[in-house]
């Protein structure tokens, strides 16, 4: 782990980003050369679909991301009751306004701009004429003309697919409770494996991410929400409270509700999240020209410096860096676009915004106790121009807590655990973790002023923050904040 420090450390030369990067890694970027590339162009989460490929096959492909890059977090994402199509193969296939289409239900086998094969079973017999179906993040869009056994639709939205894209069915008829029997499987298969992050689609309720993380059976990963249904809207604050990280999964949220509102609810979203100091990574489309061009539109960079704006932790790459032509390059882009809106973003603002009540809504005595105690921590670090932050963590909820106040100063964390330096890495402004197995807080302090005077970060003079927690009643809570001038 003391690569970890190394790493982190190393970055400073180029100046710190503090909002984070995920890529998705895929076919384009799997080898180890392109993993190692990727991590020097700044990725800090790369994120393995399980809704591709068999589950043998994920589970080597999350080992060898292990092993190949020791120092990113990984985040595992399992597809819930998604439906894919039968594979339109690697160049795009034209599907036309006014072109029918039959529906077919089957495995393994290809689908053609005449025949779409559906892999779910019994799943097309419950479609009824005029129920819409959607094709990957929305831009192709059929209508169904003919129910029963000859399935048949009409292109509403033409545009090209390939691949196995993802189908949108109406969701009335998409009733499987979280975990999905497949998702189980995957779960189960996770259960020995060394990653940081699960994420969980079409959670609409608190109840999906409770039962995934007790058929998961570990403490140790964190749990993060992907809010792309009405019903996960509805019921962001329940699903908040019971989860640990939040995102805004653009492209089905964008199928699920009208277009228009996605921009809306992305700030909300965002805005709800990190107020109850949990991740938030605004995900789908953010560079997509960049799937198979040099450069970027226009639109795509103001939506990724827009994103950074709307306090967002990470921003997150999907095809771009699975089966884009240059996954390294589209992480360049965004790492520059990133740092540039970070200077324009409004620290005290948004710190001073955020009211220590808010949290009382959903929150429980022990994370009032964190919000108030990282509150006065986040004060006297502006008040006193404190040069660093400090939190002693354990869980990583001290350092989460405090990196909700979007300080302009380093977040530095110090914990025992290897699991929580490396989930660290899905915070916004957590730049530097040590380990360090100690427990009393006058141990931590020294520990924190050594190291920071070593990192250049402090000299004597300074002023640094530091926090600590404890357990109450088995619950991590931030409970001591102090202000040490550096000796
Ligand atoms: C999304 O729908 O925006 C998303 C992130 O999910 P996936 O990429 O798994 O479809």
């Amino acid at each position: 782990m003391a690569n970890l420090v190394d790493l982190i450390n190393a970055r400073k030369g180029l100046g710190v980003r503090r909002t984070r990067i995920v890529a998705t890694v895929g076919p384009a970027s799997e080898s180890d050369q392109v993993i190692r590339e990727l991590v020097d162009a700044g990725v800090d989460v790369f994120r393995l679909s399980f809704a591709h490929g068999d589950i043998p096959s994920g589970i080597e492909r999350l080992r060898r991301l292990r092993h190949v890059a020791p120092d990113t977090a990984l985040m595992v994402d399992i597809p819930g009751p998604k439906i894919r199509a039968g594979s339109f193969g690697t160049d795009p296939v034209a599907l036309s306004v006014g072109d029918m289409i039959e529906l077919v239900e089957g495995f393994d086998a290809s689908s053609t701009a005449s025949r779409i094969v559906v892999e779910r079973r019994d799943v097309l017999s419950l479609l009824r004429v005029g129920d819409a179906i959607h094709i990957g993040d929305g831009g192709v869009s059929l209508s169904v003309t003919q129910s029963g056994s000859e399935l048949r639709a009409l292109v509403t939205s033409g545009g090209a697919v390939m691949g196995k894209p993802g189908l949108s069915l109406p969701s009335s008829i998409l009733n499987d409770r979280l975990p999905t029997a497949d998702d189980r499987d995957r779960l189960e298969a996770l259960r020995s494996e060394d990653f940081e992050i699960l994420a969980v689609s079409f959670v609409r309720s608190a109840f999906d991410v409770v039962s995934t993380r007790t058929v998961l059976s570990r403490d140790d990963i964190m749990l993060m929400a992907k809010i792309e249904t009405s019903e996960g809207v509805d019921n962001l604050d329940e699903i908040i409270a019971v989860s640990d990280a939040i995102m805004v999964a653009r492209g089905d949220l964008g199928v699920r509700m009208p277009i228009e509102e996605v921009p809306h609810l992305q700030k909300e979203i965002v805005r709800h999240g990190v107020r109850y100091a949990r991740p938030v990574v605004v995900a789908t489309q953010m560079l997509e020209s960049m799937t198979h061009s040099q450069v970027p539109t226009r639109a795509e960079v103001t939506d990724v410096a827009n994103a950074v704006l709307d306090g967002a932790s990470a921003v997150m790459l999907s095809g771009e860096t699975a089966i884009g032509d240059d996954p390294v390059a589209t992480v360049q882009t965004m790492d520059r676009i990133v740092r540039r809106a970070e200077q324009s973003f409004d620290y005290l603002k948004w710190g001073s915004s955020l009211g220590v009540q808010q949290i009382v809504g959903i929150g429980t005595q022990s994370t009032r106790i964190t919000a108030t105690v990282t509150g006065a921590a986040w004060r006297a670090a502006m008040e006193e121009n404190a040069v660093a932050i400090v939190a002693c963590t354990r869980s990583g909820v001290t350092a989460r807590a405090i990196s909700r106040f979007r300080p302009p100063m380093p977040i530095v964390a110090i914990t025992p655990s290897e699991k929580t330096a490396l989930q660290l890495r899905a915070s916004w402004g957590v730049q530097e973790v040590y380990l360090s197995p100690a427990t009393d807080i006058d141990e931590l302090c020294d520990f924190a002023v050594t190291q920071l005077k070593l990192s250049g970060l402090a000299k004597p003079g300074d002023a640094i923050v530091v926090m600590a927690g404890s357990r109450s009643g088995g619950t991590a809570v931030t409970d001591t904040v102090r202000m040490i001038i550096v000796p």
